[in-house]
């Protein structure tokens, strides 16, 4: 039998009735002679609900009891979707991730694949059950505890179900009917896209685009599994959405072909810390074991004679998700009160976001940077930090101006038009 991955966000099983539609599009594949293998995603703010209780619970939570608590709500989903496929007469059956069992890392909330073993599916699907459906986000740890895949993981559940099962497709249906140019909710000229490649799509969610999971686009592009992004409240065929594909598929030549944000970042600064080979490595590695996920780094040149220093000192900067800033900030007064490092003040800028231009088109054109600062410079826009690779740049402001920087630069590349 052939088989297809079907993947429903959080607002695509919000309600009974959104399932029903959700399972109405899963039986008319079952109808056209597929298997399917649903993955779901808990009820919509479901998650978000049980991270807050665990922080207010516990603000720097054991992350296996984080994991235990908020793995919960895609368990309810899976078992809601199953009776609701039996209720229109298609034979389905549910799945915790212990069972099938994922195999996972013990890496809590950021966990990654090990094996995905086929058995237990595979022979129900023999006796003539026609759909699985999986709880997403979720796996085993080796040490037999529940694990989660980080934010917006049952995407990646979805590619690396495709891949196991050598699927057809991979379809993550959504509340938009495609990947476009940027958020179609900061910008309204945003323009869907019909195929975007792999390399742009895993920076722009790497970078924030929330579409897609980074990791689920890093997963498609290994295993070549066929990924395809579309609406689960539209009537969709096989031309519907977004195809996320190798760059030679793809016909348009735009030098930049999205403008992704991150909202939530912070910006942190050590003034004056000792200027001296191995400082980094003592700032960077308690962050690295007390679990912060640092992005950007700078480390400014100082010149300056500090009063009370001798010898050169130095401001380092870096920036981190915001929710992560006590872990940060306690990992730094523990280092310095052991006298692995020394530093004046912790500055912290919690009110910063991050937006980027991504396009494999700037591997072989200049100037993208120029236009880029020239355009928030116009909005008058200041940038606080700046980083670049091959096919992104990105610049750290204001939270306020995060919106109007989308808009700007949407409008510098002039991405609504297709090129
Ligand atoms: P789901 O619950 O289905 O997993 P998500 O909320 O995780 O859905 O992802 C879909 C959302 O991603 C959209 O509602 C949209 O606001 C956001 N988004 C961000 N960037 C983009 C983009 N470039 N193209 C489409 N959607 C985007
Ligand atoms: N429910 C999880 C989350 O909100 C996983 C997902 O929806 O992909 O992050
Ligand atoms: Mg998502």
């Amino acid at each position: 039998m052939p088989l297809l991955v079907m993947k429903f966000g959080g607002t695509s099983v919000a309600d009974l009735d959104r399932i029903k539609n959700a399972a109405a599009k899963v039986r008319r594949e079952v109808e056209r002679g597929y298997d399917v293998i649903v993955i779901v995603s808990a009820m919509s703010g479901k998650t978000n609900e049980l991270v807050g209780w665990v922080e207010e619970t516990s603000p720097l939570y054991d992350a296996r009891e984080y994991d235990a608590v908020v793995s919960s709500g895609e368990n309810v989903t899976a078992g809601l979707m199953a009776l609701t496929l039996q209720e229109m007469d298609v034979p389905a059956r549910s799945w915790q991730g212990w069972q099938v069992p994922i195999n996972t890392t013990s890496a809590h909330a950021a966990a990654r694949f090990v094996d995905i073993p086929r058995a237990n599916i595979d022979q129900k699907f023999a006796e003539g059950m026609k759909v699985a459906v999986v709880a997403g986000f979720q796996g085993l740890s080796p040490e037999g505890r529940i694990t989660t895949l980080g934010r917006g993981g049952s995407d990646t559940t979805a590619v690396a179900f495709a891949a196991a099962f050598e699927a057809e497709r991979c379809d993550i249906y959504t509340d938009v009917d495609g990947v476009y140019t940027t958020d179609p909710r900061i910008s309204a000229k945003a323009r869907k896209l019909d195929r975007i490649a792999f390399e742009e799509m895993l920076e722009l969610a790497s970078l924030g685009a929330k579409v897609l999971q980074t990791r689920s686009v890093e997963l498609a592009m290994r295993y070549k599994v066929k990924l395809r992004v579309l609406s689960s409240f539209e009537d969709t065929d096989e031309n519907s959405g977004t195809i996320v594909c190798d760059e030679e598929d793809i016909m348009e030549s735009k030098v930049v072909s999205g403008v992704a944000y991150s909202r939530d970042e912070a910006k942190m600064t050590l003034v004056t810390v000792e200027d001296r080979p191995g400082i980094a490595a003592a700032i960077f590695g308690p962050l690295a074991e007390a679990g912060v996920n640092v992005d950007m780094i700078v480390q400014n040149i100082s010149e300056r004679d500090y009063e009370g220093h001798t010898g050169a000192v130095t401001d380092m900067t870096f920036s981190c998700p915001v929710n992560q800033v006590a872990r940060a900030r306690k990992a730094m007064e523990e280092a310095r009160a052991s006298g692995a490092i020394a530093y004046d003040d912790l500055v912290e800028d919690t009110d910063v976001a991050k937006v980027s231009v991504v396009g494999i088109g700037m591997r072989s054109h200049a100037g993208v940077a120029a236009r880029m600062f020239q355009a928030l410079a116009a909005d008058g826009i200041n940038i606080k930090v700046i980083t670049t690779s091959e096919i992104k740049i990105s610049v750290l402001i204001d939270r306020k101006y995060m919106e109007l920087a989308v808009q700007a630069l949407h409008d510098a590349f002039e991405l609504e038009k297709a090129g």
